[in-house]
């Protein structure tokens, strides 16, 4: 039987509330995911079939987690029915039963984002228009853009206002007749498509809504237009739906998230019952305080306090650092004293950031410690394409007989090298006995090269032997490593695949990171080469902790590192909050671009709430960017803290080593590595 009591007052009335619209308006840590999953388990303890009952979540770990901790409390016999989706799967399932009303068959496929691109930038070149492929992505933006807002094809003419608004009012009706001539549906087309099947069939609405007559939703300050629509659609006529969010906690507007649906809920839906939460069970009282006080400088909130039972616990952290390399070692070194003071394990720690680039300095400084770690909606540093390729140039230079490199890169970017004639080059390079790059060196002499190709294979070998040369310079490798990426013009290319202009940025500044790698290599190693540096990805590479095993990775007891937007929901008993400074929190872009500082303040809010009984923030006073030191200004919200709640250790802290000291941890770096390998 479900204990009530291990509920307070608030959460026992969510729990037991039956019919008609809720809202349960709380703040981080307060039991909002808690009430949903009592309450499930509740209603179901009530009777209440569970093929009655829709939870939806935002991402699949949260539903996947929400749906084990509600077997957990029932049986997985009497959850069996339940629906416990993301708004994507959720339209998934309704399409996969009713699409052909909209004219599609039932198989229809989902196309992945480069599918859309090229779909897009052969409509754009169809219709005639100049734009270059770039131009092409943001056109593709937009018309997504367009259908989180529920603008429909034939509805967007009307908004088209200016030559680029009128080129998407082209492209956007033509692009959707190609796709439903695939029989293909885009990401976007989910939500929206199930918007329109509910509207345009009241039978299927009202089997909808009949068989969820008991919806929650987590994490609701997050929904965007369409998926507000979603929901009121399927509440109608019952209005049993229950949401749960936190208004200081909506962070995807760039997404298109609304707060104002949170903010609006009672209007929209007359009756609602609203619930206040603020009793913190999560962190302490110091940890509270300070994201209390940084949250109260926004204006457009529902004003609420958060407090804690608990007590004040240890005080809120600030440490300055000298740059990424020292603030990743004050990290590990806080974590290897925590660790064994507290008697914590590895996975007690997240390091938190709000930008997957930052999190490079601290991926090196683990694996030179050999701490376990899971990096979490990001991509392990080096096994990025992005940063994959520029590597490929790099074990080329230095040995061009590397043939799986060297045809990784050998049309990347286009150079008018085709599949064909790369097909015909190997093929040669078979018959002759040669290898790829012998053959590449005199392909003129290969049957069936035309001129052109001919040329462009050998500008390529040319750009290829000039590099070798440079990179022999041990002098000037970072600033040769800054030739190739002027010379490549990778940012150029990554610019011309990716449609999210926003996504092509954040890669352009991760190959960047690179520049910064080396130029730190170049720093630390007494006699740098780019052998040397190249011999430091591969180990790094292949270490213990291994790739594309997450699972193993997960089961092992480590460190958690990932953005502040994906550690939404979570908590971790200590938690680093790095780079609290002007440009990553609140970013760059929100300062010079959306000027939306509440939105940061929002991110800097979730992050300190993740902290159960540990908070340090840190920053650095210089950062590198394009392997050149910038000076760094300390975060704003670190102002909105009260100076007396702040500790802050020795200012002086950050430890700058002598030219010795340097060589010392270098060559401690390499026995390091060769000890984990015995070698
Ligand atoms: P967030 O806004 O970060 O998503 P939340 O409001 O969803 O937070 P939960 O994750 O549900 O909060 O709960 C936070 C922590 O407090 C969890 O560890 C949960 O088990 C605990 N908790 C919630 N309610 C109670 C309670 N009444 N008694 C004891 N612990 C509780
Ligand atoms: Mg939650």
């Amino acid at each position: 039987m479900f204990d009530l009591n291990s509920l307070n007052p608030q959460q026992r009335e969510a729990v037991v509330h039956r019919d008609g619209p809720l809202l349960l308006l709380a703040g981080a840590g307060s039991g909002k995911t808690r009430v949903i999953t009592c309450r499930i388990t509740y209603l179901l303890e009530q009777g209440v079939p569970a093929d009655e009952i829709l939870a939806v979540t935002f991402t699949n770990k949260a539903a996947k987690e929400m749906k084990e901790r509600v077997e957990d409390m029932v049986g997985r016999e009497a959850a069996k029915g339940m629906v416990i989706a993301t708004f994507h799967s959720l339209c998934v399932r309704i399409l996969k039963a009713h699409i052909d009303r909209l004219g599609y068959k039932k198989n229809f496929s989902i196309y992945p984002a480069s599918d859309q691109q090229r779909l897009v930038r052969d409509l754009v070149r169809e219709i005639g228009a100049e734009t270059s492929s770039a131009d092409a992505d943001q056109v593709l933006f937009r018309i997504s853009a367009a259908k989180n807002q529920l603008v429909r094809a034939e509805d967007y003419q009307a908004s088209a206002r200016d030559p680029f608004t009128s080129l998407v009012a082209a492209v956007y009706p033509r692009y959707q007749k190609k796709l439903k001539a695939y029989n293909a549906v885009d990401f976007d087309d989910l939500l929206l498509f199930g918007v329109t099947l509910l509207e345009q069939n009241p039978d299927l609405l009202e089997y909808y809504q009949r068989r969820f007559r008991y919806q929650m939703v987590d994490e609701y300050q997050d929904t965007n237009p369409v998926q507000y629509r979603l929901l009121r659609l399927l509440a109608g006529g019952h209005g049993n739906l229950c949401v749960v969010g936190d208004d200081d906690q909506s962070i995807y507007a760039f997404r298109g998230a609304d707060v104002s649906n949170i903010l609006d809920f009672e209007k929209d839906f007359p009756g609602t019952k609203v619930i206040k939460l603020e009793q913190n069970y999560r962190s302490t009282g110091n940890i509270l305080a300070a994201a209390n006080a940084v949250i109260t400088n926004n204006t457009k909130r529902r004003d609420k306090k958060l407090w804690t039972a608990g007590g004040a616990g240890e005080q809120v952290d600030y440490l300055l650092c000298l740059d990424s390399e020292d603030e990743a070692r004050q990290v590990m070194e806080m974590i290897h004293a925590e660790k064994y003071h507290k008697n914590l394990n590895y996975g007690d720690f997240a390091i938190l950031y709000r930008t997957n680039t930052q999190s490079r300095a601290f991926e090196e400084q683990l694996r030179y410690e050999n701490i376990p770690y899971v990096l979490i909606g990001g991509q392990q540093f080096f096994e990025r394409k992005e940063i994959k390729d520029v590597v490929a140039y790099l074990r080329v230079i230095l040995n061009a007989t590397d043939e799986v490199n060297l045809l990784r890169i050998i049309n990347y970017p286009k150079r008018g090298i085709g599949d064909s004639s790369i097909d015909r080059l190997i093929r040669y390079s078979a018959e002759q006995g040669l290898s790829l790059w012998k053959v590449l060196q005199q392909a003129a002499e290969v049957p069936d090269t035309n001129e052109r190709t001919a040329a462009a294979i050998s500008s390529f070998v040319n750009l290829l032997t000039g590099f070798r040369r440079r990179f022999q310079n041990p002098l000037r490798l970072v600033e040769t490593l800054q030739e190739l990426f002027r010379e490549v013009k990778f940012a150029d290319e990554i610019y011309r695949q990716e449609k999210d202009p926003a996504i092509a940025k954040r890669r352009v500044e991760n190959q960047e990171e690179l520049i910064n790698s080396m130029a730190v290599y170049v720093e630390r190693t007494p006699e740098p080469s780019l052998a040397g540096f190249l011999e430091r990805i591969s180990l790094q590479d292949d270490d213990g902790i291994g790739r594309n095993d997450k699972e193993s990775k997960l089961a092992q007891d480590a460190v958690t590192l990932m953005s502040l937007h994906s550690s939404k929901g979570l908590e971790f008993p200590i938690v680093f909050l790095v780079g609290m400074e002007e440009g990553f929190l609140p970013h760059k872009k929100s300062i010079f671009e959306t000027f939306d500082i509440d939105e940061e303040r929002r991110l800097c809010y979730v992050g300190f709430t993740r902290a159960e009984k540990r908070l340090v923030l840190l920053g650095a006073r210089q950062r590198r960017k394009y392997g050149k030191l910038e000076q760094r200004e300390p975060s704003r919200f670190l102002s909105e803290i009260p100076a007396g709640q702040l500790n802050q250790p020795a200012p002086d802290k950050p430890i700058e080593l002598t030219p010795e000291e340097q060589a010392k941890s270098a060559s401690n770096f390499f026995s390091n590595i060769s000890q984990m390998f015995g070698d």
